[in-house]
């Protein structure tokens, strides 16, 4: 029995976690389970699944699912705020801990979860653009093991051998090749993306997700976070990681041998897949997904990445590059410029904008502690919110 933490339980990807641990009573129980303040979906949730534990950021919504909670005659321990968020990553019970918050927000429950040597299931790609190799060093040193469940990464890491350890040389990989589908504005003339809408942009061809990463699919800054997330989880060099765009978003990605294979993971374009591969890992379990009919596909198609229309992507590869305070203040530009896009207080352009001139601006400090990266990531969300003149 596999005993699990969810942190982001009300989400997109927290959905589908429950999804696949419903389907499997026999292996999975949820112990405890976080979200940020929607206390009736959480409601739900701890009815349904009676975890031991619940968490919600907000105290106020804390406090309305403690009380409706108690008159339901539900036992669940309901706990706030940041205490909270790492009581449910650290549970004595669990032995697994999803990580599926939004943001940079998830960073310091991820992290503890790496620290108490839980296996971590990461979808939270945010927390490790941000956490850097001090969070890898800290999943290390805390046992912790570490498994991908955003769909490229986890395609790669079925691609490559179980034994595989940060070392492409060792295993005879050459080079990553990361699948994106170009999202909702490939194909539309470049000079009208600076009046798309919040609506458009999170009107995704092939996936259903939150808010935020479908704005950041419209961007592609998701495929440029992700490029940073392959270079930290699998010890492969930017130089060799490379994105190709796939509209079917049925080639999840791909991984290339010195040898000249070429190894894919293919498969729908549902979450549950990913989901159920690490949850049962090295185990397979049934993920509510269908078999994948080829021939009624037909035809996968590859193209090359359009920079003019996608300049999220070099953004991210040269905040790669700069070292790890770039990667913190771009993920922090890129929070607030999302946010602010989806309130309508600037456009769909200024996103890309933005991130690039917080980059050029940057005067890079060394990062040596979780704090130092903390106090990197506020100081990059206050200078992007004086560049956009928004307050608080
Ligand atoms: P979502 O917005 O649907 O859900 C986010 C969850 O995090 C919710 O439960 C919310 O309550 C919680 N949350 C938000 N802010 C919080 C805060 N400050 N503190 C604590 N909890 C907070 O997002 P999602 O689409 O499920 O994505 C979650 C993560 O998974 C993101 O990092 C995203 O990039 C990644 N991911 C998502 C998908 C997908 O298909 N949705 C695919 C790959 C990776
Ligand atoms: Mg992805």
């Amino acid at each position: 029995m596999r005993v699990i933490s969810l942190l982001g339980a009300t989400g997109s990807i927290g959905r589908s976690v429950l999804d696949v641990v419903a389907r499997h009573p026999d292996r999975f129980r949820v112990a405890a389970v976080s979200a940020h303040r929607d206390a009736a979906a959480l409601l739900d949730i701890c009815l349904r699944f009676e975890p031991e534990v619940a968490a919600l950021l907000d105290g106020e919504a804390a406090r309305d699912l403690h009380g409706r909670l108690r008159r339901a005659g539900g036992r669940t321990e309901v706990l706030s705020g940041d205490g909270g968020l790492i009581e449910v990553a650290t549970h004595g019970r669990s032995d697994t801990v999803v990580a599926a918050i939004v943001g940079a927000a998830g960073l310091v429950p991820t992290l503890a979860a790496a620290r108490k040597g839980k296996r971590v299931l990461l979808a939270n790609k945010e927390a490790l653009v941000v956490g850097g190799e001090i969070f890898m060093e800290a999943a290390a040193a805390g046992g912790a093991q570490l498994l991908p469940i955003d769909s490229e990464h986890n395609a790669i890491a079925q691609c490559l051998p179980p034994t595989y350890a940060r070392d492409p040389a060792a295993s005879g990989v050459r080079r990553l090749l990361l699948t994106a589908s170009g999202g909702p504005l490939r194909t539309r003339p470049v000079s009208v993306l600076k009046d798309v809408t919040p609506e458009e942009a999170c009107a995704h061809p092939n996936w259903t997700m939150g808010r935020k990463i479908s704005v950041d699919s419209a961007t592609m800054m998701n495929k440029g976070l992700e490029v940073i997330e392959a270079h930290r989880l699998f010890g492969v060099a930017p130089e060799a990681i490379d994105v190709v765009v796939h509209p079917q978003s049925i080639v999840h990605s791909l991984v290339e041998y010195v040898d000249g294979s070429l190894l894919a993971q293919l498969g729908y374009p549902d979450m549950r897949t990913p989901i159920a591969h690490a949850l049962a890992f090295p185990e397979r379990v049934a993920a509510g997904v269908p078999a994948l009919d080829l021939i009624a596909r037909g035809r996968l198609e590859f193209e090359p990445l359009d920079h003019e229309r996608f300049p999220c992507v070099n953004v991210a590869l040269d905040a790669l590059r700069a070292g790890a305070c770039a990667t913190v203040t771009l993920n922090a530009a890129n929070e607030v410029a999302v946010a602010a896009f989806l309130d309508r207080r600037i456009a769909f352009t200024d996103i890309a904008t933005t991130c690039r001139k917080m980059l050029d601006s940057l005067v890079p400090t060394t990062l040596r502690t979780i704090e130092d990266t903390l106090e990197c990531d506020r100081r990059a969300r206050n200078a992007t919110k004086a560049l956009l003149h928004l307050d608080g």
